[in-house]
């Protein structure tokens, strides 16, 4: 769960990284799915920061490594990632973000800093319930749900 601190601009985010890569090997075990070298390097990569991270974005960063990577290399990363629950894709940016509670049923709302573009999630699985509470009473099918919230961060703000 995320915590104040960690939305500090001075925190050990050494400890965001480790706790994301942790997890996303336990969740691939107990899912029974393979984080290749180039899966978990894609994670890696959109785990360095708090920033949120564009597909283009990315494949810059990986063509460092690998030059003759495609955007399809990055997708599918990206797909793989988003299926297993690793990563969050932030639909207002088409960008994404490393998940820091992924061996943890949760469901997301991403609070999205405009000016520094850090953004963090916590669990809104309340909220959903709410809104799917309310779905009901208009007898409405929902399939999708996105909750994102525009803003300034506590580093920002002051
Ligand atoms: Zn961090
Ligand atoms: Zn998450
Ligand atoms: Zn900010």
């Amino acid at each position: 769960m995320l915590d104040k601190t960690s939305i500090q601009s001075s925190h050990n985010h050494k400890n965001c990284m480790q706790h994301a890569l942790q997890a996303a090997e336990k969740v691939c075990k107990n899912k029974g799915v393979r984080l290749t070298s180039i899966r978990k390097r894609i994670l890696e990569l959109i785990c360095t920061s708090h920033k949120a991270m564009g597909a283009y974005g990315l494949l810059d960063l990986y063509k460092q490594e690998d030059p003759k990577a495609k955007p399809v290399t990055i997708y599918r990363a990206l797909d793989f990632l988003m299926d297993v629950g690793l990563v969050h894709k932030i639909e207002s940016l088409n960008a994404f973000i490393g998940c820091l509670q992924s061996e943890k049923q949760h469901q997301t709302a991403i609070f999205i800093c405009d000016n520094c573009k850090n953004a963090y999630e916590i669990d809104a699985s309340s909220v959903y319930e709410n809104l799917f509470t309310l779905s009901q009473s208009l007898q409405f099918k929902p399939q999708k749900l996105t909750i994102e919230l525009r803003g300034l961060c506590v580093n920002c703000r002051y």
